[in-house]
């Protein structure tokens, strides 16, 4: 297969990547390669399991060749993990065929595995706390590398003995899901396929910095996932300190919006706050966030900043996290703080991938430790 291979050793994008087809749709590809209908719903099924084509048995092995040359069925390869020492939450750096790199993060919960996933190679938001923005946005991930994220989790799973696989997901790794739309919005209909992953979009958290006119998009699209807003102050003023969007849309615009995506879904926004010492985190600014939040149905997540090298800004106290909380709860606003997960092995945002794009480590091997 190797020429099917770019100058840097990866599969190139001139095969068809079939991981992002509908049912329907994998069984056309299949129909003008004279490939009869059953035939594509044996590879949809293969696919959405994790395995790539040389393991599809049920095909004959030349239909497994050619098919090999033509098409990536599983376009996203963990190249690196590490794992927690502390609560054995994984971080995966994944390769995709074109020799980019995005994070993911595999959490265990009572309630099982919730995965975080990527929507771009970095971010072109500009958050100033966030590591994934550091370079700009390299390009979207395709519908089918987001559910290729998931394919290779549950793969892993698979090999370490787990017996369940992702069971919920959050769009809240690197990259912007709604500056992504239209693949994101594929990638979740591809959930619900019959006979793919059928993850329940209602274990599915899209996270955004507050791009309005996508958020009222979304709440047309009959898609019940969980919106969250990353909104990180009480007034504009603040937020246009640490999130550049603010200049383009005034935090009343995305609160009419959060209103608006709760009268058509039923569903509660839920809204992260990362404390930031010296910028948000003072009892007045917990009160004041309390009276803009007031009547919205709605659920803050206070999350203690992750220091990024990179930029200068702290993270707060423990005891400034808990005041912030209790004034919160205090005026009738459902809060709690994160857990913080994975703490040892640059859990946050973007920081794994620039550790090792930096360190120029990006092997075939997995495993560091
Ligand atoms: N672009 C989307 C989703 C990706 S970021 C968004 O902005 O919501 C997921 C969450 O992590 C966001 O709330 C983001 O603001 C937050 N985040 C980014 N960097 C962080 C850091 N260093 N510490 C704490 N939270 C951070």
């Amino acid at each position: 297969m190797s020429e099917a291979l770019n100058e840097n050793g990866f599969p190139g994008k001139d095969r068809a990547e079939l991981t992002g087809m509908t049912e329907t749709e994998l069984a056309a590809w299949g129909k003008e390669r004279g490939l009869p209908a059953f035939r594509g719903k044996q590879i949809f099924q293969w696919i959405h399991r994790g395995a790539d084509f040389p393991e599809m048995t049920n095909l004959p092995r030349e239909m497994r060749e050619t098919l090999s040359r033509e098409a990536v069925a599983q376009p996203v390869q963990i190249a690196l993990r590490r794992v927690s020492r502390l609560d054995g939450t994984v971080k995966f750096l994944y390769a995709l065929t074109d020799g980019n790199c995005v994070e993911g993060v595999l959490m265990k919960y009572h309630y099982g595995f919730s995965l975080c996933i990527s929507t771009q190679v970095g971010c072109r938001m500009g958050c100033k706390f966030c590591a994934s923005t550091l370079d700009g946005c390299l390009r979207d991930l395709s519908a089918g590398e987001m559910l290729g994220e998931i394919l290779a989790a549950n793969r892993y799973l698979k090999e370490s003995g787990a017996e369940e696989s992702v069971s919920h997901v959050v769009l809240m790794g690197s990259g912007e899901p709604l500056d992504n739309y239209e693949n994101v919005i594929r990638f979740l209909r591809l959930l619900r396929e019959e006979n793919g992953i059928r993850l329940s979009l209602r274990n599915v958290s899209l996270s955004t910095c507050g791009l309005v006119p996508k958020m009222r998009q979304l709440a047309e699209e009959d898609l019940p996932v969980t919106l969250c807003v990353s909104l990180h102050a009480p007034n504009d003023g603040i937020r246009k300190r640490t999130m550049p969007i603010a200049n383009r849309y005034a935090m009343e615009e995305v609160l009419d919006a959060c209103r608006y995506y709760v009268k058509k879904t039923g569903r509660r926004v839920i809204f992260e706050y990362a404390l930031v010492d010296g910028v948000n985190s003072s009892p007045d600014q917990a009160r004041e966030l309390a009276g803009r939040l007031r009547g919205l149905q709605c659920h803050v997540n206070l999350i203690p900043l992750n220091t990024v090298k990179e930029r200068n800004l702290k993270g707060v106290r423990e005891d400034t996290v808990r005041r912030f909380l209790e004034t919160l709860q205090a005026e009738g606003i459902s809060a709690t703080r994160r857990r913080e997960m994975g703490d040892d092995i640059e859990g946050a945002c973007g920081q794994l991938r620039r550790k090792t794009l930096r360190e120029g480590s990006l092997p075939g091997a997995e495993n560091p430790e």
